[in-house]
């Protein structure tokens, strides 16, 4: 990169944040997204290197610095007293490798990671009282998401009623199969309607409505993954899919607990070669801390966990037609 003046680095800045917020309403509030994930992530990934360079332009509404994006639906809002975050990323395995390095030294011993395929969708919480589903809502900020009971109660997938009285909250994702979204953009283009750009963006998009009927005719799946209060004999990630795998969430059994990097790069090799004959679609491999007592100890930045990474799968080939994108920066 070239060394730029602390004028010009100012300003570039603006220019990157600018493009950033207008694409990032794009795809969080309109779900329609203009431009590829990749060419969001480089820009971002640009903003990240001059703000490190040059940290007092660093501003606390830097999309670096914040989750997500403004909420503009007539949904109600619901706030999330324990902030439903995103997550740090990375492109290859060396980085993956420093991520490594970097946890073993502030745990002062090597970890065990259980390592998830990362869901393309958006994320979703579901809360519980004395076992009956009583709020679902989308991360939104992270601090405050929108109000989605009525839509979540029109997923096949998402247990109305616990086999146990537990009053407790899980998160996952909400996605839509492949074959569903071939479906759905077919009916819509037979009607004349704007096709959904990836199957993410229609769960966003089917998901988020004011009539939950339309949810209702959309097919809309879970994976769940983090149980947010688990009770004290989980001790671990991977314990607690299974427990809520037994509860009767919906939860991703390719997840594996590895305690060599050499086995982490095993299973991204595997997926990296699998990702397109699974029925949904995933954007790269998870790596978390699982140990839970670890995972508080190493907690949080204003944005990310530090305990946990995604690995995120080099760009793919065009797989469907998407209108009005802009392919380039
Ligand atoms: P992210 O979607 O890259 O990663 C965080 C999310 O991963 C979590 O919130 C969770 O919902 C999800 N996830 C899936 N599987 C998971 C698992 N097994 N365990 C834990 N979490 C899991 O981060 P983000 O902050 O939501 O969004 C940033 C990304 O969104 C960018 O990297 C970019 O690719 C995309 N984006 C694209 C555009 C665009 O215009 N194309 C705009 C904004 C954002």
């Amino acid at each position: 990169m070239a060394v730029l003046t602390h004028n010009e680095a100012s300003q570039k800045v603006d220019e990157l944040r600018k493009k950033l917020d207008k694409w990032a309403d794009d795809y969080y509030a309109k779900d329609a997204p203009v431009v590829e994930d990749a060419v969001y992530d480089k820009t971002y990934q640009e903003l990240v290197e001059l703000e490190e360079q040059f940290p007092d332009l660093v501003t606390a509404d830097s999309i670096t610095q914040r989750v997500g994006g403004e909420i503009k639906s007539d949904l109600s809002k619901v706030e999330h007293p324990v902030p439903m975050l995103s997550m740090g990323d990375v492109f290859s395995k060396d980085e993956l490798k420093e991520f490594d390095e970097r946890i073993t030294k502030l745990v002062g011993h090597p970890v065990a990671y259980n390592v998830e395929l990362k869901i393309d969708g958006l994320s979703l919480s579901l809360e519980y009282t004395n076992g009956k589903l009583t709020r679902a809502s989308t991360r939104g900020n992270g601090r405050v998401g929108e109000d989605v009971t009525a839509n979540a109660k029109f997923i096949k997938d998402i247990p109305q009623t616990l086999p146990e009285p537990l009053t407790t909250e899980v998160r996952g994702e909400c996605y839509m199969e492949k074959e569903a979204f071939a479906t759905l953009n077919a009916e819509r283009d037979e009607k004349g309607e704007q096709v959904f750009a990836n199957p993410r963006n229609a769960a966003a998009g089917s998901l988020r409505q004011l009539d939950a009927r339309i949810t209702k005719k959309r097919n809309l799946s879970t994976f769940i993954y983090t149980w947010v209060n688990p009770p004290r004999n989980i001790t671990s990630q991977h314990q607690a899919i299974d427990e809520m795998n037994r509860l009767g969430f919906h939860t991703n059994q390719s997840g594996r607990r590895f305690e060599s990097m050499d086995e982490v790069f095993n299973f991204i090799d595997e997926y990296t070669a699998k990702r397109n004959d699974l029925s949904y679609g995933i954007d790269g491999i998870v790596l978390k801390v699982d140990d839970l007592s670890l995972q508080s100890k190493l907690g949080n930045t204003v944005k990310v966990p530090r305990w946990e990474i995604a690995y995120k799968f080099p760009p793919e080939e065009q797989e469907t037609v998407v209108r009005d994108i802009e392919w380039t920066v």
